[in-house]
């Protein structure tokens, strides 16, 4: 690390040069916010508030239920999810936009235990975010399986003649840390097991290749870095290979060969429209698409490439001007390890981002001791970041974080 600090000046110069720059023009960004969230929750397109007025006055208001084929509400499922699949490696046909995450990853690890008979474990990372362990222990239970956890340098080896799938979270939400796809699913594949892959903090952050890496089957959220809004129907992916044979359980009417035949046996629709349930919530849905439009005009190289140059900026100027202030480094220090978040630890780590929250520097608490800030390359400046570590600076100088109402816990951290 070069011993002078960096300077506003030169973050400002990095700007002027950003290939991404035109980007943040196309969301809403309050005025004296800084916004390092948006790995929890993507921030406002500037043509979502438009996007929801049509289809609510026009669409619902005056077309009434003549939108379900006018409008498309019945097919936006399975067009929003062509429209991700360039973004996560997929191929038309193969992703869906429906539910949520953690509703998709049942699907998908009841449809696993079905493909992998005899079978009995399934390999999580135990300090993955907690909602994928939840829903696997509830279909081990179910199923009379095994939840097995384990920590990343050991996932390699807990794999065996007994494991019916891996389903690893790619970049770890507390850390950042990005789990190696290719090799895990590749690991998984040698023992005859399935590979699932959580892509809540990697789709829209950094280039992933779901079919390169030859994954069988996929689940994301769209209200993180692809800026969906809040509560944004999740996606789910089922690799082609497995289309035919992969069983969902949740089967409802619109996972129907022929929903309007209104048969009374189930018949599976022999696509990724069987991984649908029920009728969608075709506001929230609409607006994924907005997200999404803006994430494929951007090259993913270059979200790349600036997400890395935001992070490693952020971190040296942490430990260049916060040096004295306790401050413990979480997230990998190779940047090729690394997500597009940087998370410390820090003993008050609480109260020093509710002190930052209150001076427009938005990041999050993440327990029992971690402060996450999250780098999204399409509207964070690099001023942005040298501003937001001259906050922190002041915050921790002053002691502002010593203040006693910041001591008190929110339900929402
Ligand atoms: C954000 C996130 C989720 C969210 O799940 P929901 O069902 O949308 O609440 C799930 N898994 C991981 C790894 C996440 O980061």
């Amino acid at each position: 690390m070069r011993p002078d600090a960096i300077t506003r000046e030169e973050c400002v110069a990095l700007d002027r040069r950003d290939p991404l720059a035109e980007f943040r023009d196309a969301f809403v960004i309050p005025e004296g916010v800084i916004y390092l969230d948006g790995n929890s929750l993507g921030a406002m397109a500037k043509a979502a508030p438009a996007r929801a007025a049509r289809v609510v006055e026009h669409e619902w208001g005056s077309d009434l239920i003549r939108s379900w084929n006018n409008a498309g509400w019945f097919e936006l499922p399975l067009e929003l999810g062509d429209k991700l699949a360039p973004l996560i490696g997929a191929d038309a046909g193969e992703v869906v936009v429906t539910d949520t995450t953690s509703v998709n990853l049942f699907k998908l690890l009841w449809a696993a235990a079905d493909m992998r008979p005899g079978r009995r474990k399934i390999i999580l990372e135990g300090s993955n975010f907690p909602t994928d362990n939840y829903v696997a222990q509830g279909v081990a239970a179910a199923r009379g399986l095994e939840v097995v956890l384990v920590e990343r340098d050991a996932i390699a080896d807990a794999i065996d003649e007994d494991t019916l799938a891996i389903s690893i979270t790619h970049v770890h939400y507390k850390t950042g840390h990005i789990n190696d796809m290719a090799a895990l699913t590749a690991r998984a594949h040698a023992a005859g097991a399935l590979a699932i892959w959580d892509l809540c903090h990697s789709a829209g952050a950094l280039p992933v290749d779901l079919n390169g890496c030859n994954v069988d089957l996929a689940v994301g959220c769209t209200y993180k870095y692809l800026n969906g809004g809040p509560g944004s129907p999740a996606f789910l992916f089922v690799a082609k290979r497995h289309l035919a044979t992969a069983r969902q359980p949740i089967t409802g009417w619109w996972g129907h060969a022929d929903p309007f035949a209104l048969t009374p046996g189930y018949a599976p629709a022999p696509d990724i429209r069987h991984f649908l349930t029920g009728t969608q919530p075709i506001v929230s849905l609409s607006l994924v698409g907005v997200g999404a439009d803006l994430m494929r005009a951007a090259d993913m190289t270059r979200v790349r490439t600036k997400s890395i140059a935001l992070t490693e900026t952020f971190i040296a100027l942490v430990e260049q001007r916060c040096a004295a202030h306790g401050f413990t480094l979480v997230s990998p220090r190779d940047a090729n390890e690394r997500g597009s978040q940087v998370s410390f630890a820090h003993p008050h780590g609480y109260a020093i981002m509710r002190a930052l929250i209150d001076r427009g520097v938005i990041g999050d608490f993440r327990a029992p001791d971690i402060v996450r800030f999250g780098f999204t390359p399409l509207y964070v400046r690099f001023a942005d970041v040298w501003d937001a570590v001259d906050v922190l600076v002041d915050v921790m100088e002053s002691g502002a974080w010593r203040d006693a109402r910041y001591a008190e816990r929110e339900a929402v951290t």
